[in-house]
């Protein structure tokens, strides 16, 4: 990846992000430019035929920052279709540019398994709230304010509509790919008392029930379990 980042957000570790949610996608053709907006709060754009996604930031953003996503089911209705606002709240600045940078990846990506560009904006909005949700534990609400359910937003396979977009390696191997991580215990601990470490290894599988965190042994990021499977930004990995 072709990176460069002109707001005050640290270079190194914006790119770490970045980087870690393409996998398992080829990204060294692509350009990736960060910036600070000229008014808006956030906005982003993919040059699929430059292989170029910008990033624009705005300045003034107060974080949590919640933000609209298209992410609903549209819903017919006797005088055509509508689609529901439901509401992502992403924690810091650099969540806000990680959405907006994996909305513009999903459209390169389906660019690049040769899909028509047509109507994606909501495929494209799903793809980054569900890494924003199952990696960072960001609030997904529908427009009444409850918790969004699964499977009003998440009903279709996103990663599959794209299997033909160029890949670093094969799934295959990346699922069996260990990944160091820390293991630590459950989440009722309190909240004074720091996670006690179960387990420093390499790891690929199933995590044990009981086990609410593993954080990479780099300890750069948290990992959330779910349904007592590792995620790591592009699904869960098989034993
Ligand atoms: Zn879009």
């Amino acid at each position: 990846m072709d990176f460069s980042n002109a707001t005050e957000l640290d270079d190194a570790l914006l790119h770490a992000l970045l980087i870690r949610h393409t996998h398992p996608y080829r990204h060294d053709g692509l350009k990736v430019r960060v910036r600070y907006s000229r008014g808006a709060d956030f906005s982003g754009t993919c040059f699929g035929a430059q292989d170029k996604i910008y990033v624009n930031l705005g300045r003034a953003n107060r974080y949590p920052y919640t933000l609209g996503t298209n992410v609903a089911r549209a819903r017919t209705t006797c005088t055509g279709w509508r689609r529901d606002i439901f509401r992502l709240t992403v924690r810091d600045a650099s969540q806000l540019v990680l959405f907006v940078y994996l909305h513009e990846l999903y459209h390169w990506l389906v660019r690049g398994a040769g899909r028509s560009p047509h109507r994606k904006e909501a495929m494209c909005d799903r793809f980054a709230t569900a890494v924003l949700v199952d990696c960072y534990g960001c609030a997904l609400r529908s427009g009444d304010g409850r918790p969004a359910p699964r499977g009003e937003w998440d009903f279709k396979d996103l990663h599959a509509f794209v299997a033909r977009a160029p890949q670093a390696r094969k799934s295959g191997q990346a699922a069996r790919r260990p990944i160091p991580v820390t293991i630590r215990d459950g989440e009722n601990r309190a909240k004074s008392r720091p996670p006690r470490v179960l387990a420093t290894r390499g790891f690929a599988g199933t995590i044990p029930p009981g086990i609410a965190t593993v954080v990479c042994a780099d300890g750069d990021d948290a990992i959330d379990i779910r349904r007592g499977r590792l995620t790591n930004g592009v699904g869960p990995l098989a034993g």
